[in-house]
């Protein structure tokens, strides 16, 4: 309760959410940080070692380079979420139903973990992790009536998200900031709900992301991870064919992301750390309609225009966008969901 009190009273919370990040050096996306092998055995060494070298920063700052050019570009033409829709497996949709399928995809995603809609137990302190220009906060503090905290690396998309919060009057509710999910600024305990909408997959050292969404969870909070994976290694596989190493990496270079892991290494890091109700769910039927809509909609003539003004990684990140089709085609590629409780004290 101390810990909920403290952040009521941070001054997110009271209009003063103004982060000037530190200035960012301009600088190319290296090709190491998709070099490690997967290999299960070994996940967390990588990841650690990346961590602690210089690419994790290189990483982080080709991250948050990449949403400031594409994040208006995308918001234009797709709105604020910037995530997957939900759709039933094998339906034919429309054009205008994809914005209707990304919510559908919160929704799932709570009904999934158990989210109580009773008023007395639904999240009234909630942590978004990788918030986008905090289309998931929006929704989730206008239906619970929930405060909610978003950070991203991207100083634009933290202004943006902001800044739609004060159109929107819920400037008292929700805030957002640049900040690192791997080195949260909150103190331990505070969230009724862990929220991490795909950005999972951005996460150079999953231990460590994984450890920091159940340190800021309230005791008795609910986490959920919805996240890109690459599929379960099979009993006698050390590591992915290289072909589909092959394939991942090039969707690596082109969105800014490190070696992925698979959805059993997620649910066996936080059965490490203790949680309980560990779920997962293979999602990637679900999402099948998406990247042919997104491509579809690069190919009007609103969407190829504002490419070619977006700059150059937002066009590098359309150009791979046939890879995710192919990748969740041929099963190298998951669409996954983790939700987990932090025990009570
Ligand atoms: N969850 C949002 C956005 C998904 S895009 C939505 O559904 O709309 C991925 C987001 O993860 C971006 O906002 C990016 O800045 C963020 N991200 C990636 N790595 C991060 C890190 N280390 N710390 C904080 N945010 C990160």
């Amino acid at each position: 309760m101390a810990a909920a009190l403290h952040l009521q009273t941070h001054p997110c919370f009271h209009g003063t959410c103004q982060l000037s990040p530190p200035p960012r050096p301009s600088v190319s996306f290296p090709s190491s940080f998709r070099s490690f092998p997967s290999n299960r055995r070994s996940l967390s060494a990588h990841v650690k070692a990346a961590a602690s070298s210089s690419s994790t920063t290189t990483l982080q700052e080709g991250i948050a380079e990449f949403y400031d050019e594409s994040s208006g570009i995308w918001e234009d033409i797709w709105g604020d979420h910037m995530h997957h829709g939900y759709y039933d497996p094998g339906s034919d949709v429309s054009g205008s139903d994809h914005r209707a399928a990304q919510i559908r995809m919160i929704e799932e995603s709570l009904r999934f973990a158990g989210i109580s809609e009773d008023p007395a137990n639904r999240p009234k302190i909630i942590v978004d992790v990788g918030c986008g220009i905090g289309g998931s906060s929006r929704y989730l503090a206008r239906k619970y009536g929930a405060k909610c905290q978003g950070i991203t690396l991207s100083p634009i998309q933290a202004g943006r998200a902001n800044a739609l919060a004060n159109a929107q009057g819920l400037a008292d509710q929700v805030c957002f900031k640049v900040a690192d999910a791997l080195n949260q600024p909150f103190p331990d305990d505070q969230f009724d709900l862990v929220w991490s909408m795909e950005s999972g997959e951005h996460m150079p050292d999953k231990p460590k992301f994984v450890k920091e969404l159940v340190r800021v969870a309230a005791p008795g909070g609910t986490i959920i991870v919805v996240t890109w994976c690459h599929r379960d290694l099979g009993p006698s596989e050390e590591s992915l064919q290289p072909w589909e190493q092959k394939l991942l990496n090039r969707i690596c270079d082109a969105y800014y992301l490190p070696e992925w892991c698979s959805t059993s290494d997620y649910v066996k890091l936080f059965e490490s750390l203790s949680l309980q109700d560990i779920k997962a769910g293979d999602w990637t039927e679900n999402v099948a309609p998406f990247w042919p809509a997104v491509i579809r909609s690069a190919l009007t003539w609103k969407g190829f225009t504002s490419l070619l003004r977006s700059g150059l990684k937002t066009i590098k990140g359309a150009l791979v966008m046939p890879l995710m089709i192919e990748g969740f085609q041929k099963g190298v590629i998951k669409f996954a969901i983790i939700a987990c409780r932090k025990p009570a004290e």
